[in-house]
């Protein structure tokens, strides 16, 4: 099952793929992860990655579909994943839709995770993120059981850079302009699925996995 989550920053796309990786036992593929823990490390791509980041805006797309590609193509995707922040716009929608035709394949689902813009930056400055292992908080809604301190690997947690709220305006009118058109470009395909990001993470979860099977 090839999955795509949509939605804008903050939306909880990130919470539900790990929720679904984890239920049909297919990878989670995180475009930012991948970018954090390149800035982590210092590669070269972090660098190139963390000017474009730090600003709220969208890494170019020639960059950003060559790690993604390159990622779907290992052993563990065989039977599918679930992608996160990725595509992010119509080019990169494309680029993967044609690689996928290819080899006779397609998505499967676009699952769209619906909160509207004057929750988001709540989420946002309640979010803290392990940039060790990935997991995600909310302070107020998903708090880890130490305060600061990650329940899976024990590392401290941090509000990222890109959560700052002057950053977060930046990152929800990219999504307007270059994110939200995805949403026609996969109903007209017939694989979106939109569900109500605004409940509870467990319910949102069931209506995700009703329509998943
Ligand atoms: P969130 O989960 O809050 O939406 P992400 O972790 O997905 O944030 O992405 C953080 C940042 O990484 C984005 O604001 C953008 O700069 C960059 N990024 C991640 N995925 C992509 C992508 N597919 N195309 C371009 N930039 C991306
Ligand atoms: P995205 O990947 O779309 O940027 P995240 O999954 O990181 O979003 O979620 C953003 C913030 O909102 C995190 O702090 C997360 O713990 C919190 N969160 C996720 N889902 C919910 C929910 N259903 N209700 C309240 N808070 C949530
Ligand atoms: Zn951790």
């Amino acid at each position: 099952m090839k999955i795509i989550m949509l939605g804008a920053p903050g939306a909880g796309k990130g919470t539900q793929a790990k929720m679904i990786a984890e239920r049909y036992k297919i990878p989670h593929i995180s475009t930012g992860d991948i970018f954090r823990a390149n800035i982590k490390n210092n590669t070269e791509l972090g660098l190139e990655a963390k000017k474009y980041m730090d600003q709220g805006l969208l890494v170019p797309d020639e960059l950003t579909v060559k790690i993604l590609l390159d990622r779907v193509a290992k052993e563990d995707c065989a039977d599918g994943y679930v992608l996160d922040g990725f595509p992010r716009t119509i080019p990169q929608a494309q680029v993967l839709e044609d690689a996928l035709a290819r080899q006779g394949e397609k998505i499967d689902y676009a699952v769209n995770v619906d909160v509207p813009d004057e929750n988001i930056v709540r989420r946002m400055s309640g979010r803290r993120a392990c940039l060790k292992c990935g997991a995600t908080y909310h302070v107020e809604h998903i708090p880890p059981k130490a305060e600061g301190i990650c329940d899976t690997c024990g590392s401290e947690l941090v509000l990222r850079d890109d959560d700052r709220p002057e950053t977060v305006q930046n990152r929800l009118k990219v999504y307007h302009d270059q994110t939200q058109p995805l949403i026609d470009f996969y109903t007209a395909r017939g694989v979106l699925k939109t569900v109500d990001g605004t409940a509870d993470m467990q319910d949102v979860f069931s209506a995700i996995t009703e329509i998943l099977g």
